[in-house]
């Protein structure tokens, strides 16, 4: 059995899109890689933040749908969105986003790793962890020096019902191995590998319902291979009682969707052809891409979308 990679992107909602730009591209000096629409919903941005590259496990996305209410975390919608930073940078990182105000939790330990939690300007819950044998390819442009930068994904946590049967589904499934358990968090993911790792999961079953809103994660994509691997993983999800999408081409990768059992939207993506496949690498996300299928309504998508101002221009905290 072919297990999934790892994690391919994380996708969560926020607000205002500038303000989301300001913060991801700003202060945590991540590239955007790629900007673009929603594929159903084309007058929303589709925002990409990654590394240099948009090495598959990098990226975090965001649809900007600021009209709706604020989200809410808990069965079906994952707590938090942890970032992958090199050995010895947290306390880089925490003086860096107290200077810009950003709202900032207690430093701790999860897993033997260090940990800095905070909140993005939509509420979205992030952490900080500190990693060793991760690499990414920095950013030159980037406001925050090379060795210091944000190396990608490093895990999410999610809260369920009954944990047996997304423990069973991570491993039986997706080949996800048990990787450990600290208080009432357990650990599933892949060991090794250049992308984002691991889910941690909390059995509560008395948790609220989650619900999307704007600062909250709307799904998790896991990295497989190609169209083959894809495919394989797919029939193990059926095979587990579990409905699909069809095969959805997102151009820069494909993808099926489906929630794992315990509500939370999960998606596999395929490695390629990657984010480099429309547009030059030394411009990535410098104007706006759209699928072809989406070129001939170009003036029409364009007069709908705000105006972004790229790359952001910051002034400190308050
Ligand atoms: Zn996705």
């Amino acid at each position: 059995m072919r297990p999934v990679l790892g994690i391919h992107h994380i996708t969560a909602i926020c607000g205002n899109p500038q303000e989301n730009v300001d913060f991801y591209v700003g202060i945590l000096g991540m590239r955007l890689v790629k900007r673009s629409v929603n594929q159903d919903d084309p007058f929303t941005y589709h925002l990409f933040y990654a590394d240099a590259m948009g090495t598959p496990g990098t990226a975090l996305t965001f649809f900007p749908w600021d009209y709706l209410p604020r989200g809410r975390v808990g069965i079906g919608v994952p707590l938090e969105v942890a970032l992958a930073i090199p050995e010895g940078t947290l306390a880089y990182w925490e003086e860096r986003l107290r200077h810009y105000g950003v709202t900032v939790g207690e430093r701790t330990h999860r897993f033997g790793e260090r940990v800095l939690p905070c909140l993005d300007p939509h509420g979205l819950s992030l952490a900080l962890v500190e990693v060793t044998n991760r690499e990414a390819v920095p950013w030159d442009e980037s406001p925050v020096p090379p060795e210091k930068q944000i190396l990608g994904l490093h895990s999410a946590r999610m809260v369920v019902y009954d944990l047996s049967r997304t423990a069973h589904f991570m491993t039986a499934t997706l080949g996800c191995i048990y990787l450990g358990t600290e208080g009432e968090w357990h650990r599933y993911g892949v060991n090794g590998g250049g992308s984002g790792r691991f889910v941690e999961v909390r059995e509560d079953p008395g948790a609220v319902l989650g619900r999307y809103g704007v600062g909250v994660v709307h799904h998790i994509a896991w990295r497989v291979t190609d169209e083959a691997h894809q495919e394989e993983v797919q029939r193990r999800v059926i095979a587990a009682g579990r409905h699909t999408t069809r095969v959805i081409d997102r151009f820069w990768f494909k993808s099926v969707y489906f929630r794992e059992p315990g509500g939370v939207l999960f998606e596999l993506a395929t490695d390629g052809p990657g984010f480099a496949v429309d547009e030059d690498v030394a411009h990535l996300g410098e104007s706006l891409v759209l699928p072809p299928w989406l070129e001939p309504r170009r003036a029409e998508i364009e007069a709908h979308l705000p105006p972004l101002a790229y790359p952001p221009i910051l002034e400190p905290g308050h």
